[in-house]
């Protein structure tokens, strides 16, 4: 982090949070607002996908609570290790029950009532809201009435991609911190040293098709699918050039052979086990016998479609995200002037605007799909969007 550009003129930025790379503005303002004792009680961070929202948030429950360094928190004390590791009492996550996928009344609840003893140990309580988008009214009005009136020494961090999906009443009293893009060279620092064992050409990929995302550098250095990733992109863009016929041309149209290969699992991994599935909790199991009773009775093309539907919410869900994502740096870059990614089909003849509107598009689909259950109709109806858009130029 020393870094070789001369310090720039105005107030000393000051040491940073701990674990947080980049970002040093946000970092600069949330550290001198603590040292003031003038910190936002509630701050929303929003910013891309990846981009180290809740590292930040971790970074926060160290400089809030850290016995050593006060205001910056040292990473190295059992205080700053236990929020690091996510195991202080005095740091709570409030993340999507992995069924509804929004955050459970129960936990917002639990929240309001354990702030009115808060702080356990330390000298604050953090809250932590991952992902802010998954408040649902209910949740958010249980917490509100600690977010309208907070008692001193409460904070919240709501971690969102988008402030709006943050609930109106809850963003209206919080203070919004913006965490942009990482530098190329800061996500090619994090991806060296968490995915050390990623080929040197896929660390290097990762890198350049991540756009300044940590996370996503992460997810593609460790991903020996990106080649199945890029495959379906390009079968989408010439499916989407083509219309409709070809966008319902069947499951043997390269399209969908495409998009068979990007869901399928990556190794064969034993029936039943955990790791197969999204975390299922208890209500589920209704569905599972479901599925078991369609595997048993049918032929043994019914039985292979029970088989695959078991993974196929989660897979098909992460496909689509990579799908758009990659799709969008795509297109983007061909905004800029340039070709666009390696092996993928060149810009159409359109004007600048379709093809803002064509990521605009792409962003809607990356949210619903998010939220709706049957993932292959979502992205052909986002397949049929951007080949209206196109035809429409
Ligand atoms: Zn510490």
């Amino acid at each position: 982090m020393a870094g070789t550009s001369p310090s720039p003129p105005g107030p000393e930025p000051g040491p940073g949070l701990v674990g947080v790379l980049g970002h040093a503005q946000a970092q600069a303002a949330v550290v001198r607002a603590l040292g003031r004792g003038q910190l936002h009680h509630a701050l929303v961070l929003v910013g891309p996908r990846g981009v180290g929202k809740a590292t930040f948030a971790r970074g926060l429950g160290c400089a809030l609570l850290c016995p050593q360094r006060p205001g910056t928190g040292c990473g190295a004390c059992p205080t700053c290790q236990r929020v690091l590791a996510g195991n202080h009492p005095d740091v709570d996550w409030l993340v999507p029950d992995s069924k509804a996928g929004l955050i459970s009344v129960d936990a917002a609840r639990a929240c309001h009532v354990r702030q009115t003893h808060a702080p356990y140990e330390g000298r604050a309580y953090l809250v932590v809201v991952d992902p802010a988008d998954a408040l649902g009214e209910a949740a958010g009005n249980a917490l509100l009435k600690t977010i309208e009136e907070p008692r001193p020494g409460v904070h919240f961090a709501l971690l969102t991609t988008n402030l709006q999906g943050v609930l109106p009443t809850i963003l209206s009293r919080s203070l919004p911190v913006r965490l942009g893009r990482l530098d190329d060279a800061i996500v090619g620092d994090i991806v060296t040293a968490r995915a050390p064992d990623a080929p040197p050409e896929r660390h290097d990929m990762a890198v350049l098709l991540a756009e300044g995302s940590a996370g996503v550098a992460l997810e593609l250095a460790s991903d020996p699918s990106l080649a199945r990733s890029l495959e379906l992109v390009k079968q989408a863009i010439t499916a989407v050039r083509a219309g409709p016929p070809a966008i319902f041309g069947g499951d043997t149209h390269p399209l969908w052979l495409a998009w068979a290969a990007a869901t399928a699992p990556i190794e064969a991994v034993p029936e039943d086990s955990p790791a197969a599935a999204e975390p299922e909790p208890a209500g589920a199991k209704k569905k599972k016998t479901a599925k078991k009773a369609a595997r048993a009775g049918g032929d043994a093309e019914g039985g292979d479609k029970a088989a695959s539907k078991k993974d196929a919410p989660a897979l098909q869900r992460a496909a689509v995200r990579r799908l758009v994502e990659l799709w969008i740096l795509h297109v983007r870059e061909q905004l800029r002037g340039r070709p666009g990614l390696p092996g993928l089909p060149p810009p159409p003849a359109v004007a600048p605007g379709t093809l803002v509107a064509a990521i605009t598009a792409l962003q809607r689909l990356g949210a619903r799909i998010e939220r709706m259950g049957n993932v292959r109709l979502m992205l052909e109806q986002g397949l049929l969007e951007q080949s209206a858009l196109l035809a429409g130029a």
